[in-house]
């Protein structure tokens, strides 16, 4: 069996220097580029007002048909 470095864990290309940076790694260890911090929790923020807005926006469109 192969074992492939690259296969073990996710990387993500540094927009700096172009290296290969392990994706829990949130700064670029060779130009110390910072990742913007993208994690699941502010997805589920969006998702949650976003909910939320179409909770309050459905009974205010309905009211004006
Ligand atoms: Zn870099």
């Amino acid at each position: 069996m192969k074992i492939d470095p690259h296969a073990n864990y996710p990387t993500r290309e540094c927009p700096g220097c172009a290296v290969e940076v392990p994706a829990n790694e949130n700064r670029c260890p060779i130009c110390g580029y910072e990742f913007p911090a993208r994690g699941p929790l502010h997805r589920n923020l969006i998702w949650i007002v976003a909910l939320l807005l179409i909770l309050f926006l459905l009974p205010l469109l309905l009211s004006l048909r």
